[in-house]
């Protein structure tokens, strides 16, 4: 059976169980936020130092701060198209929200703003058109 790696844990599982595992991972905590979140492989992660990188956002209808861990921004960082939700995890209304709801913190910038350049910055990292029909039909599965 051939191995694929887990976008979670990034692990190797047999293709066949893939789905299975990595649904156990999207299990949402008792707190609403996800267990885990999709990251890149710590090997393929932004490297160096997170100086002048935001860390933490405000959610502007609730006022509640929420702190984005390390693994994430390391991610991102990376592929600034990770995260095609286009939403992030808010404490306070225990569920995500648009990105364009959040500031961060230390820069006062809107996180959809902030993304929106880093994506702009590495359009090689865009996806194709394939990938691109497949996050739409995600997101409309989800509603
Ligand atoms: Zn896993
Ligand atoms: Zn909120």
């Amino acid at each position: 059976m051939p191995q694929i790696r887990c976008r979670f844990c990034h692990e190797s599982v047999d293709a066949g169980e893939i789905r299975a595992h990595e649904a156990e991972h999207l299990k949402p905590r008792p707190d609403g936020q996800q267990s885990e979140y999709v990251t890149l492989p710590p090997e393929e992660r932004a490297e160096g130092d997170l100086a002048g990188v935001p860390r933490a956002y405000v959610h502007r209808k609730c006022g509640a701060g929420t702190g984005m861990p390390e693994e994430i921004i390391r991610s991102y960082l990376k592929d600034p198209f990770l995260y095609t939700a286009e939403a992030t995890y808010c404490c306070g209304c225990r569920r995500h929200v648009p990105w364009r709801e959040c500031r961060w913190v230390e820069t006062g910038e809107d996180l959809e703003t902030y993304f929106r350049a880093l994506q702009a910055a590495k359009p090689e990292m865009r996806p194709g058109p394939l990938a691109r029909l497949v996050i739409l039909l995600a997101r409309l599965f989800r509603r």
